[in-house]
């Protein structure tokens, strides 16, 4: 998907923050955190988004959501954190490539 922010972002096209990565997932902060910690995990994979997953998603789903808490304690969101998973037009969905937003701690600093 040449076109698509996040497959750049993955490719190393376009800088940006990296919390994790392995050969399946890349995880990164927000540009524009809506808490003081708030980053994004997202599929290698371009899935445009979870109205386009399919079952042979499914470990690769499962193993976005059990990242979540891992990286979430690593990054001090210790007492707990908001998952987010915006899908479509209508469900507020900007970038058309799948990814959960992890959040918590408090509002960003402004
Ligand atoms: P959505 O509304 O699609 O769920 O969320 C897309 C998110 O991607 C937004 O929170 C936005 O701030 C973030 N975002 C958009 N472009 C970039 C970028 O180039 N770099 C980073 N790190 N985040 C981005
Ligand atoms: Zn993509």
């Amino acid at each position: 998907m040449s076109d698509c922010i996040f497959c750049k972002i993955i490719a190393g096209e376009i800088p940006s923050q990296k919390v994790y990565e392995d050969e399946d997932v890349y995880a990164f902060h927000d540009i524009h955190p809506f808490a003081r910690v708030h980053f994004m995990i997202i599929p290698r994979l371009h899935i445009a988004s979870l109205a386009d997953a399919t079952p042979e998603h499914r470990e690769l789903l499962g193993k976005i959501m059990l990242l979540a808490p891992k990286l979430a304690k690593e990054q001090g969101l210790d007492s707990g954190f908001k998952t987010l998973v915006n899908t479509g037009k209508g469900g507020g969905q900007e970038v058309f490539h799948l990814h959960v937003h992890v959040f918590g701690g408090g509002p960003a600093a402004k």
